[in-house]
């Protein structure tokens, strides 16, 4: 079976587990093993510098240590890249695992310049901006990417849509303007289904996990979608620094794949009804969606994005109202995080932005609504009771 060659939610169903009929089973086993016996010194050693000079474990090779690679872990960094249409994908313990490892891997390469397009998620922003990992960072607009180029510049790093109000880059475009300069994608909110960033040139796709890769709100985890070349210079990184996904998030979010398709279609058609329905909400000032009339000039949806995603923000123009909806929900859960199977409000800025400098945060009044498999209806009808208690 040719992977490249089925369907996005074949491949979703399929990928990573090629050879389970060979083993005679029908779902991945689990090797929660931290480490593995060695067959004899030579072996072990050469297995061991093979993977931490940033290899996976050759065929018949021992794994040496869980820290250095995990078969669990690889079946869906395998499964993820074949979505993404990437040759590799490396696994982390956290979406922020995987970003500081990327950063990393650029400071050692001597490129610690990154350029980056506000808004971005509140923790990519808190880490470029404090500089803790060594980088240093010019904020732009997407059109300005190209004029903050430096000699020195190891990324460039831009969200679409955007954390949190769902603001649309046209990737090709930044891209073009970026030149020689990889380009990495947070593709967390639109995930592979919607929208795949290296057909549009960039270099590294990057992924909470945590969200809707796995999208039952029990994995943390994070994962970055590249060439070879790219992985083999993050993933000793990783090792080095101790930050690979553990075996059982692993299964998960290799199960959550299967799913995540329908999933996301099914989410995403929700979110239209309710973002309809704010839209023609008085107490609502406006409505942040990448469906809503008027919110995608460039026309991006239907092109770089096939739809509009299943997230929205709104505002109700003033911390107060914004608190009293949040605090008054019944079935949706007051919780940061999105992407999970049942619907999640938060206060962006009292929260998930609460690090990120004044001028780039978002405003008081903003609500972010990630929605999720309930009927539609019932998420209206929850949100009418919280606007009007
Ligand atoms: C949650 C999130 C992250 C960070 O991922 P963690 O798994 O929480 O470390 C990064 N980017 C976006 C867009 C996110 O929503």
């Amino acid at each position: 079976m040719n992977a490249e060659a089925l369907g996005l939610d074949s491949r979703a169903v399929h990928a990573g587990r090629e050879d389970l009929a060979a083993l005679g089973v029908h779902v991945p086993p689990i090797d929660l093993s931290s480490t593995y016996p060695l067959p004899d010194v030579e072996a072990g050693g050469e297995a061991y510098e093979h993977m931490a000079s940033g290899h996976e474990r050759a065929p018949g090779q021992t794994a040496v240590y869980q820290r250095l690679w995990s078969p669990t872990v690889a079946r869906f960094e395998e499964a993820l890249a074949a979505l993404e249409g990437a040759e590799a994908g490396v696994a982390f313990a956290s979406g922020m695992a995987g970003l500081t490892a990327t950063l990393l891997a650029c400071v050692s390469a001597g490129t610690p310049h990154v350029v980056a397009v506000r808004p971005l998620y509140g923790g990519s922003d808190h880490l470029l901006a404090t500089g803790l990992l060594g980088t240093r960072v010019t904020w732009v607009d997407a059109d300005d990417v190209g004029e903050a180029v430096e000699p020195d510049t190891g990324l460039v790093l831009v969200e679409t849509p955007a954390n949190p109000t769902l603001d649309l880059v046209d990737l090709s475009a930044l891209c073009e303007r970026a030149g020689d300069v990889p380009v990495l994608v947070d593709n967390t909110f639109a995930t592979p289904v919607l929208q795949r960033p290296l057909e549009h040139g960039a270099s590294l796709v990057l992924h909470s996990v945590t969200k809707f890769l796995a999208g039952h709100g029990d994995v943390l985890g994070g994962v970055v979608a590249t060439s070879q070349e790219w992985a083999g210079r993050i993933r000793p990184v990783r090792a080095i620094t101790g930050a690979i996904m553990h075996p059982l998030s692993g299964y998960l979010a290799h199960r959550g794949l299967q799913t995540l398709p329908v999933r996301v279609r099914a989410q995403q058609e929700g979110a239209q009804v309710v973002a309809a329905w704010l839209r023609a909400h008085t107490d609502v000032d406006r409505v942040f969606y990448p469906g809503s009339e008027g919110s995608d000039p460039a026309g991006l949806v239907g092109t770089q994005m096939s739809g509009p995603g299943a997230v929205l923000a709104f505002d109700l123009g003033s911390y107060e109202r914004a608190r009293r909806v949040a605090e008054g929900v019944r079935m949706i859960t007051h919780a940061v995080s999105l992407g999970g199977v049942d619907s999640l409000i938060q206060h962006p800025a009292a929260l998930t932005h609460r690090p990120v400098a004044e001028e780039a945060r978002p405003g008081a009044g903003i609500l972010r609504l990630s929605v999720g498999l309930e009927t539609p209806e019932d998420v209206v009808a929850d949100l009418a009771q919280a606007l009007c208690a």
